[in-house]
């Protein structure tokens, strides 16, 4: 990494920012100060990239800019894991073959009666919400415990597993009892605290991305999952290598009409710049149900290895996103469509 000084700042004068910076961080084992025509750069040695802040070295009198030379991640980064991550859910490999994770938005009495449904369309995990973080506090926020129980029954019934969200680091365990897959919403990407807590456990993560966020710090985030507590020698404590990274849409200029923008490109940056399987949630990503299948479809073409979609038997009674909600004839279509663009990617040229 490299530390550009103000053009003021002469030769000799550059040994005082050199040493201030050195007493920052104990991993760099030497600056080295290079004279320019017009300005005078810093060059640092050592491990200390991803420890720095750049707002903190370019607080120091004298500092024009700090300029990084890797990227901020690297256990979630493909350069240092060229293959990919498979993920293991009971029989299912997350990464290996075409899953599609689909049900309700939220648990409620229906959730039997959908399990039934879904395993008939060809879905391979049920989704559900038990708590359902809203825009609005007045909004249903979903049934809790019992929510997280009843899923889990109707997995049990129909001999999947299930996935569903958790917004705080104190449920772990508790969710833990009834989910195959931690889901982190939109809202908890940055929850810093619940990845962390998330992170001792191996029990399979979806990373879904802050709808603001971008690509980097949607990655960024995985790295805490995939790191655990780093400490400044670049050790860490715990870490959890089965993450799925989850693209749900990114903050939309046109609403209503489009509640976000789904944006497939996302799904490429990450495939390519990481190893974890990727999904597409293009019905959070969407918000209409007109819009679903074509999304969905178009986030396979982009490389996804999964889906995430909002389904029910009746859309009409879905208590919470029925809008962006599909119904069971145009799942049983988005599976088989979505397996035949899925093989004709990964099978053999
Ligand atoms: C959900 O999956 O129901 C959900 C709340 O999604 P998101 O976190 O993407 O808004
Ligand atoms: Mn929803």
């Amino acid at each position: 990494m490299v530390v550009i000084l103000k053009p003021e700042v002469k030769y000799g004068e550059a040994n005082e920012i050199r040493r201030n910076i050195m007493e920052r961080y104990s991993e760099i084992s030497d600056i080295k100060i290079v004279p320019g025509e017009e300005v005078v750069t810093l060059q640092i040695m050592g491990g200390a990239e991803r420890s720095i802040d750049p707002l903190d070295i370019e607080g120091i009198e004298g500092v024009d800019r700090y300029i990084p030379v890797l990227e901020p991640y690297r256990l979630a980064s493909r350069k240092y894991h060229p293959s990919n991550t498979i993920v293991k859910v009971g029989n299912l490999e997350i990464g290996n073959e075409f899953v599609v994770m689909a049900g309700p938005c939220s648990v409620d009495d229906t959730i039997e009666e959908n399990a039934k449904h879904l395993v008939d369309a060809g879905v391979k995990i049920i989704r559900g919400g038990a708590v359902k973080p809203r825009g609005s506090p007045y909004s249903w926020q979903g049934m809790g415990e019992p929510g997280y129980e009843k899923l889990a029954k109707a997995g049990q019934l129909v001999n999947l597993p299930v996935i569903s969200e958790i917004t705080d680091k104190t449920m772990v365990e508790m969710v833990s009892n009834y989910v195959d897959i931690f889901q982190v919403g939109a809202r908890h990407m940055e929850n810093v605290p619940l990845l962390l807590e998330l992170a001792k456990t191996d029990k399979p993560v979806l990373l879904k991305n802050k709808d603001s966020a971008t690509a980097e710090q949607w990655l960024l985030h995985a790295e805490y999952l995939l790191a655990g507590k780093g400490n400044k020698n670049g050790e860490y404590e715990g870490g959890n290598p089965n993450v799925i990274l989850c693209h749900r849409g990114d903050v939309s200029f046109d609403r209503p009409e489009f509640r976000n923008t789904f944006d497939v490109a996302k799904i490429t940056y990450a495939k390519q710049n990481s190893h974890l399987p990727v999904c597409g949630d293009p019905s959070h990503g969407t918000g209409k149900r007109c819009r679903v299948v074509p999304l969905g479809l178009s986030a396979i073409a982009a490389g996804a290895d999964s889906l995430l979609v909002e389904a029910h038997y009746d859309p009409s009674i879905a208590k919470t996103d029925g809008a962006q909600t599909i119904d069971m004839k145009e799942l049983s279509y988005l599976v088989r469509k979505g397996e035949e663009i899925y093989n004709s990617i990964h099978g053999p040229i």
